[in-house]
């Protein structure tokens, strides 16, 4: 008989959520507007410490608008981390921009901002600067973030910072998504908080998020009758889902520490296993453990990262190769990389473990069971 299957990351509703979707149908505001929107985008922003803040359908179309406000078209580049899910490029490439891909350090895994700076120099010399540049906070850690808007303020480059996956992190003590001009999350169902999808536009610059509330409703003017000067998207939350993530924000404390105790039960379990290590926890911040990753060094494991998986997956446990760098895709095969190698090691030797909040310390316990077995 097969065990109950164990997710990478599956959602954890608080039961608080429910009396907000009641609300939302006792008041018949079933639109993609209405008072849980608002309020949503209120707490979120307080939460997070913004000023601004606009609830959208997902983190991708939240960088979408974030893109086109500033200023992407066509042939123009947008430096990108390459360590990162295809979310943080897409967006770059429905506007006919070019994505140039910069490689990890190995602090945090996130864009290093040394290599950043040589590119933006070069590109400055050649005439060139980059319209736009993403850093992603990969897997609940923030980038370094003083350096890459130090380099960016220096050349005027907007900083949009995709911090889908970083929700409830620190950057020296502020959210990572609040550092740049303007910043993207998720809500999307593997996320540390879910509304099943939806996701964030946030800025300090009210103009921005009232610029982008316009497009994301197909860039309505303000006139009774339907008039548009420009092209809009359909893009806002709905009132019902505004709902959820206004319960799943009252427990995103609860939900970082959980994820920090799954962390720390795997790295008391599987720590003293030679060539198993964790990512890192850079000193600039809090981590929020969203996924545990690992890195297998075969030579030292006896076994590689895909046969860990393949030896989970046997178990009825889902875990995932980290993400596979967007130089090495097919689609952006012809795109511009500056370094890569750290993000290939860590695509090569990383493996995400089930990381999800409600998980049992039984749960954990079949997980870290299955990766000793394979040890040397
Ligand atoms: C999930 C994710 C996104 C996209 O968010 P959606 O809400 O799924 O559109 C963007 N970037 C990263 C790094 C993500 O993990």
């Amino acid at each position: 008989m097969t065990q109950q299957r164990i997710y990478l990351s599956s959602p954890h509703m608080s039961g608080l959520e429910q009396q907000f979707v009641q609300e939302a149908f006792d008041t018949n505001w079933i639109a993609p507007l209405g008072p849980h929107v608002d309020a949503f985008e209120h707490e979120f922003a307080q939460r997070v410490g913004i000023k601004h803040a606009a609830a959208l359908s997902s983190g991708t179309a939240a960088l979408h608008l974030a893109l086109i406000l500033a200023g992407v078209g066509t042939g123009d580049e947008v430096l990108v981390s390459t360590l990162t899910f295809s979310a943080s490029v897409n967006p770059i490439a429905y506007l006919g921009g070019r994505p140039v891909f910069i490689d990890s350090e190995r602090t945090s895994w996130n864009m290093d901002p040394a290599l950043l700076a040589e590119t933006m120099e070069r590109k400055a010399r050649q005439g060139k600067l980059p319209k736009a540049v993403i850093p992603v906070h990969l897997y609940g850690q923030s980038a370094d973030m003083t350096p890459i808007l130090e380099i960016c303020s220096r050349y005027e480059i907007p900083v949009i910072e995709d911090a889908a996956e970083a929700l409830g992190a620190t950057y020296k003590g502020r959210a990572p998504g609040t550092l740049g001009k303007a910043g993207i999350f998720s809500f999307n169902g593997n996320k540390i908080i879910t509304t099943s999808g939806g996701g964030m536009l946030v800025s300090d610059d009210g103009d921005f998020i009232i610029q982008a509330r316009k497009l994301a409703t197909q860039s309505r003017d303000p006139a009774p009758h339907y008039q548009h000067s420009e092209i809009g998207y359909n893009y806002r939350l709905s009132n019902v889902l505004a709902g959820i993530g206004r319960g799943q924000l009252q427990v995103l404390e609860e939900r970082v520490q959980a994820r920090r105790r799954n962390f720390e039960f795997y790295q008391d379990t599987l720590g003293d296993l030679p060539g198993i290590a964790f990512m890192p926890e850079a000193p600039w911040g809090r981590h929020t453990r969203w996924l545990t990753v690992i890195t297998v060094d075969p030579s030292q494991f006896g076994a590689d990262r895909e046969t860990i998986r393949l030896a989970l997956e046997a178990e009825n446990i889902e875990a995932r190769p980290v993400w596979k760098p967007m130089h090495l895709q097919p689609v952006f095969h012809e795109c511009e990389a500056v370094g890569g190698s750290v993000a290939e090691d860590l695509f090569e030797q990383g493996l995400c473990l089930p990381s999800g909040s409600n998980l049992s310390e039984g749960d954990l316990a079949r997980v870290v069971g299955v990766v000793r077995s394979l040890r040397r």
